[in-house]
């Protein structure tokens, strides 16, 4: 999505946008900008054929843990970033200056499977839910501060490969519905337990792909873009899948429209959702 524009300070420190006319493509190529949204490995996706984390294999490279149903660890290609990473090593034209995909974080359950987030260590009884409660019974051995030192290593690996990041809300929240206060609120769990690990970003992508207004363009009288914006927001993403390509690329901020990405074939077809 950087690579859109090209960016540029005043003397005021106020951030500019201009469309960036050096972007050279190769002839007779589609390009798509790729991002992937709530990569935490949530603990409702346990038990369900997923994989359960991100490590580093044995040469450095981001692989998946998956627990077959056998209970067997296997490390490998079990999920989007070592299966993206897996074939950009293999057909390097695929990508623009190595670029990879956003990935969009939320932190509730941490991140990357790394179980980051704050009440996993004061266990807040009003803030920890049912199933973070049974996840740490089970996990006796849990260490938090490994578990952040662990996925820094990972965020950090992620963008040597070429990957980078954005906020997906804290809470997979609905910005289109949630109050002014209640995104502050949520946003300031991001940054203290998010952007220790992943470094600061500048990119949000709007979990359920919701958007602060409709397809006109954003304005400080938005106060949800005021306060995006206020907090170091510039790059925006919503859902779209109405047109094939939607973006807005504007002085003081950045937005595109994503669509599902997904094999279509007969039987197979269905309805645009959120990523
Ligand atoms: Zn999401």
């Amino acid at each position: 999505m950087h690579d859109l524009v090209t960016e540029y300070r005043d003397e005021n420190g106020e951030v500019h946008f201009e469309k960036n006319t050096n972007l050279m493509l190769p002839p007779g190529k589609h390009p798509v900008i790729m991002s992937e949204d709530d990569l935490s490995y949530y603990h409702a996706y346990e038990n369900q054929g997923i994989a359960s984390k991100l490590v580093l294999d044995e040469n450095g490279k981001v692989k998946c843990e998956y627990i077959n149903e056998n209970g067997e660890t296997l490390v490998g290609d079990y999920d989007v970033v070592p299966l993206l990473s897996s074939f950009i090593d293999a057909h390097p034209d695929f990508s623009y200056h190595n670029r990879h995909c956003m990935i969009a974080l939320t932190g509730y359950n941490g991140v990357f499977g790394y179980r980051t987030d704050t009440v996993y260590l004061t266990r807040d009884p009003e803030h920890l839910d049912a199933n973070q409660a049974i996840w740490l019974e089970q996990h006796p051995e849990f260490d938090f501060d490994q578990d952040v030192a662990e996925a820094k290593v990972i965020a950090d690996a992620l963008k040597a490969e070429g990957y980078e990041f954005a906020s997906h809300t804290w809470g997979h929240r609905r910005v289109n519905t949630a109050s002014v206060e209640a995104l502050k609120e949520d946003n300031e769990k991001w940054v203290n337990t998010v952007v220790p690990i992943v470094g600061e970003v500048d990119s949000i992508i709007f979990a359920h792909g919701t958007d602060l207004c409709g397809p006109e363009d954003y304005s400080y009288d938005n106060e949800k873009f005021a306060y995006f914006k206020s907090v170091g927001y510039n790059y925006y993403a919503n859902v779209d899948g109405s047109v094939p390509v939607w973006n807005q690329l504007r002085d003081n901020y950045v937005r595109t429209g994503r669509r599902r990405l997904q094999a279509v074939s007969g039987d197979d077809r269905r309805p645009e959702r959120d990523g």
